[in-house]
């Protein structure tokens, strides 16, 4: 790809035919530059299409120009998946549009641009949901919950957004478009032809990919491999491919029933290895969440001088927050009873709460870091680069240790907390940006944790991706093997690399920090 060293103006006119609106405008472009994660890069050109067709266009132009394409729904996606030198596709404003909700299949048929929020509140009317959860549900939409294979703390009894759509229809890399739905044969020449050159490679390395594919319960980095050799459906491969195999312009999801009732556990731990013990114990109970906040967090909050709505004591190691949930009072309390029970002489304490306004207490001690270290004084930026590590569960209380012991040796505090009954764990390392050197400390530590948890047999990424950002960790959690048949499967899709480049797969010489937009000093 030439493009990032094209200059704007000498950009090629916009496609023939293209309906939606084109700018190389620097104003435009800086919109397009930031996301959510710590990362920043300047697109060469915004494209906003305005239907499938029109993306079609806007490929087929990209191929002839040698030009690379960064899709975008909303933004919130934190490795930089979202942003990069290409040309910035805008599948979010003309593309919000979700179809009435069919309740008997539990289906809607929506388009890349409608956020989870919209599409909750067109299901909620009949009684449904779209299970997976991300917190930052009412801002991100499908496009990238496809894309990232998003996931949310009620993941680990409805699993992550993959098992939960349909079909996609996408555009692929020479422009043309193709449906893929679960348990039809894909009908579309170049993706059959695309699928039948897959299956022929991964039946050369189906006993790498069974021997080595990670242990985790979820995972949202590389290309789902071995799900798509398990199912055969196209879809599979698809969600989680970040935007560099195909581009999703519309989707059928799945719904599940509303549950009305909830009750939460709050279990108190002053020994790690007993915390970690007892969310395997909770998941034998098929809980609702089992979200964890460490020592990092509670000492933070309570050091805050904030009432956090809870006592939290001193000598703490971990809380775990286990939701339950049912169709009546009495199920909940029942279910909550189990819970007290299994980890009477486990936990610490347990303290149980049916009714909705004591559940906001203590789910509000879980919520209480992000403001806190949004306000945190002085020269500390919270910077999320190690951010959704995950691991098999029985390694996580070995990974917070290796989390804590990484971070120490480099000077960096940090908040710990996250999806314990799924192994995914968020670290929001504290970094002293006046401090010469602290991005090369924050890149030895990226390197570091991922040396360890490819030990304990996780990924990097458990639901954000990898984006830009982990891209150059692919081989450390693959191998070299895994990490080949990556790139094979991005070459059958994508011969000129023009999808994406640099997320999932890294280029030459790419590093996980080059595009921080925090100020190095000392340069
Ligand atoms: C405060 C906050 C909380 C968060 N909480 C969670 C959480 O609980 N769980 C979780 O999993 N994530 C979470 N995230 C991360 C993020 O919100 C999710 O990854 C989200 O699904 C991204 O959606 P988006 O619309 O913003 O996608 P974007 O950021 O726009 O894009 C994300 C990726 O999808 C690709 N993409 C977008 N649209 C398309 C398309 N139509 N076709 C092909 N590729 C496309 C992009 O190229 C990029 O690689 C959080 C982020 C923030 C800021």
């Amino acid at each position: 790809m030439t493009e990032s060293s094209k200059h704007p103006e000498a950009f090629p006119a916009p496609p023939a035919g293209f309906r939606g609106a084109f700018s190389v405008e620097e104003a435009r472009r800086t919109e397009f530059s930031e996301h959510s994660g710590i990362l920043r890069s300047v697109p060469s050109a915004v494209a906003v299409p305005e239907d499938a067709d029109d993306v079609a266009a806007v490929v087929r132009w990209a191929a002839e120009n040698g030009l690379a394409l960064v899709p975008r729904s909303a933004g919130t996606g934190m490795p930089g998946g979202n942003i990069g030198p290409g040309v910035a596709l805008n599948l979010m404003t003309n593309f919000r549009r979700i179809e009435p909700v069919d309740a008997e299949r539990r289906t809607v048929r929506l388009q890349p641009g409608a956020t989870l929020a919209e599409v909750n509140a067109a299901a909620a009317a009949h009684g449904l949901h779209f299970p997976p959860d991300p917190s930052s549900g009412a801002r991100a939409a499908f496009g990238g919950l496809i894309a990232n294979n998003s996931a949310g703390s009620h993941t680990v009894r409805y699993g992550a957004t993959r098992r939960w759509i349909e079909s996609v229809d996408v555009v692929l890399a020479d422009g043309s478009r193709a449906t893929a739905t679960r348990g039809t044969p894909v009908d579309a020449p170049r993706l059959r032809e695309i699928l039948a050159r897959v299956d022929a490679l991964l039946a050369e390395h189906r006993e790498a990919i069974d021997r080595d594919w990670p242990r985790v319960r979820k995972n949202s980095s590389g290309y789902a491999l071995r799900e798509y050799l398990e199912s055969g459906d196209a879809v599979d491969l698809l969600v989680g491919s970040e935007g560099t195999l195909a581009l999703v312009t519309a989707a059928t999801a799945r719904l599940d029933r509303i549950r009305p009732c909830r009750g939460l556990a709050l279990l108190e731990f002053t020994d790690l290895e007993a915390a970690g013990a007892a969310v395997h114990r909770i998941l034998e109970l098929d809980p609702a969440t089992c979200e964890m906040i460490d020592r990092t967090f509670i000492d933070l909050v309570r050091d805050s001088g904030e009432d956090p709505g809870y006592p939290l004591r001193e000598g703490l190691e971990a809380i775990l927050f286990v939701e339950v949930e049912g169709d009546s009072r009495a199920q909940v309390a029942d279910e909550l009873g189990r819970v007290e029970r299994a980890m009477t002489g486990v936990a610490d304490r347990v303290s149980l709460a049916v009714d909705k306004e004591q559940q906001e207490r203590f789910w509000h001690v879980r919520h209480a870091a992000s403001p806190l270290i949004a306000r945190m004084a002085g020269q500390r930026v919270s910077m999320q680069f190690i951010e959704d590590g995950v691991v098999p569960v029985d390694r996580l209380a070995d990974y917070i240790r290796l989390l804590r012991a990484t971070l120490a040796r480099h000077g960096l505090p940090a908040v710990i907390f996250g999806h314990a009954g799924d192994g995914n764990l968020h670290v929001n390392p504290l970094v002293d940006v006046t401090k010469p050197g602290w991005r090369e400390d924050a890149e030895a530590v990226v390197y570091e944790v991922a040396e360890g948890v490819a030990a304990l047999g996780g990924t990097m990424a458990g639901e954000h991706g990898d984006g830009r950002l982990r891209a150059p960790l692919l081989r450390t959690i693959w191998g070299d093997e895994i990490a080949d048949v990556f790139r094979a499967v991005k070459e059958i899709f994508d011969p000129a690399g023009m999808l994406n480049p640099g997320v999932i797969l890294p280029l030459p010489g790419q590093r996980p920090l080059d595009a921080i937009k925090y100020a190095v000093v000392g340069r």
